[in-house]
């Protein structure tokens, strides 16, 4: 047997000095910034990228005779080859830029969903964030399909068993998460994929969380689509990708009309350009796509078994501090999560406890998380939600229980 590869340490003093917002104070204290789910902050370089976009190579892509619509066109088409080798995609032409995970579903929804008629399922999970939840509720209104959900244990991990019960003759696709967002579940795409295909059923992942925190390889996974969102990987907001594996893309109709996608308009028709150009209509985000790229290759420059290690040891201290304060309940114990931690505390509100953990300039989320259903599944209606990135360390973990302790002194 080999023996273990040791990841190379990560020097995070020197990765913090990267993200200038991590040097502001938040009402007299040094900001701790725990809710990188909903949206991670921003390196240098990424910022950088953007500004540079504007500063230096700005025009509109594609069909331009300009020196700098070239420009612009090469850094974009570039940044497709960052995504694609990012996710380990054959070609780039497999990668579809959007504004994020949640378009990139829409479109999956929209395009594959033309072909689905009534009483035909869609197969999603308990676990799901709205984006992978709501274009498929809009699917089966629109064609009498049913969305059928696959159930999550008591600890947070997905039923397995009973998502292959689910699995019949009319089901058209599973869609579900690569890691939840509020349990920090990640679900063994691989096998998912291999029970689905057995069976004949395509499977679309939802990577929003799952491609900040692990290495993801599409093409060892299998799947057929996989969607992810660059503002959480420390990328711009407006910009993301679809993977669509194969020859998906050409099998698809296009989802929206406009510039870009077409080949020919006439008055009475109209035909398309190649894929993935098809897919774009109308003129992207020019710079946030090439900034997305710049936050990949910032992102690709460390070991992702680093990273995980580095946040779960974070996870673990933050964990451990909650068990010892009165009433406090972890939501999302499955074997393997990431760091990401949803909690209650008993008698307190989410919002109240969120809110006096600012006054310490403690970041988190709370609420619902997008995540309806699962906090039905769990009886409450919203969490508070501390979530670990590259660049938090154990004095933010600290900081994190000494502020829920406070909140809880202030409130109960
Ligand atoms: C944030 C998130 C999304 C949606 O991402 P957008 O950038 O809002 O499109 C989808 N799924 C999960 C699991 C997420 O965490």
């Amino acid at each position: 047997m080999n023996a273990p590869v040791k990841a190379p340490a990560l020097d995070i003093a020197a990765i913090r000095a990267q993200f200038p917002i991590l040097k502001r104070q938040i009402n007299g204290h040094p900001l701790v910034y725990l809710d990188s789910a909903a949206s991670a902050q921003k390196p240098d370089s990424v910022i950088d990228a953007v500004s540079n976009v504007y500063r230096q190579s700005y025009a509109n892509v594609h069909r331009g005779l300009h020196t700098l619509a070239n420009e612009a066109t090469t850094a974009f088409e570039a940044a497709r080859e960052t995504v694609a080798n990012f996710l380990n995609v054959a070609r780039p032409e497999e990668i579809v830029f959007t504004r994020g995970a949640t378009e990139a579903v829409n479109l999956v929804a929209f395009s594959l969903g033309e072909s689905l008629g009534e009483g035909d399922a869609i197969i999603i999970s308990q676990m799901e964030h709205h984006s992978n939840i709501v274009p498929w509720l809009l699917l089966a209104e629109r064609k009498g399909a049913v969305v059928r959900w696959a159930r999550v244990t008591d600890d947070g991990a997905l039923d397995m068993a009973h998502l292959e019960s689910l699995i019949g003759q009319r089901t058209k696709l599973l869609a579900i998460t690569h890691m939840s967002n509020v349990l920090g579940t990640v679900n063994d795409a691989r096998a998912i994929t291999e029970m689905a295909h057995a069976k004949g059923v395509p499977v679309l992942f939802d990577g929003a969380q799952a491609a900040v925190h692990l290495p993801v390889d599409v093409r060892a996974i299998g799947c057929d689509f996989y969607v992810f969102t660059g503002h959480k990987l420390y990328g711009p907001s407006g910009a993301g990708a679809l993977y669509a594996k194969g020859d998906w893309l050409e099998r698809l109709g296009p989802w929206q009309g406009g510039g870009e996608m077409i080949a020919d308009v006439y008055e009475d028709r109209v035909t398309f350009a190649d894929v993935p150009h098809k897919f774009e209509a109308g003129t992207p985000a020019i710079a946030d796509v090439i900034g997305m790229a710049a936050a990949i290759k910032w992102l690709s420059q460390f070991d992702k078994n680093a990273i995980m290690a580095h946040e779960a040891a974070l996870y673990g201290q933050a964990a451990a501090g909650l068990r010892d304060i009165p009433g406090a309940r972890i939501i999302g114990t499955a074997p393997g999560k990431g760091a990401i931690l949803s909690f209650s505390v008993d008698g307190l509100h989410a919002h109240d406890l969120a809110q006096i953990m600012d006054r310490y300039g403690v970041a988190v989320r709370a609420g619902h998380h997008c995540a309806q259903p699962l906090m039905r599944r769990f009886g409450v209606t919203s969490t508070a939600r501390a979530s670990f990135a590259i660049y938090n360390t154990p004095a933010d973990a600290g900081a994190f229980i000494a502020a829920v302790a406070k909140a809880r002194e202030f409130l109960i």
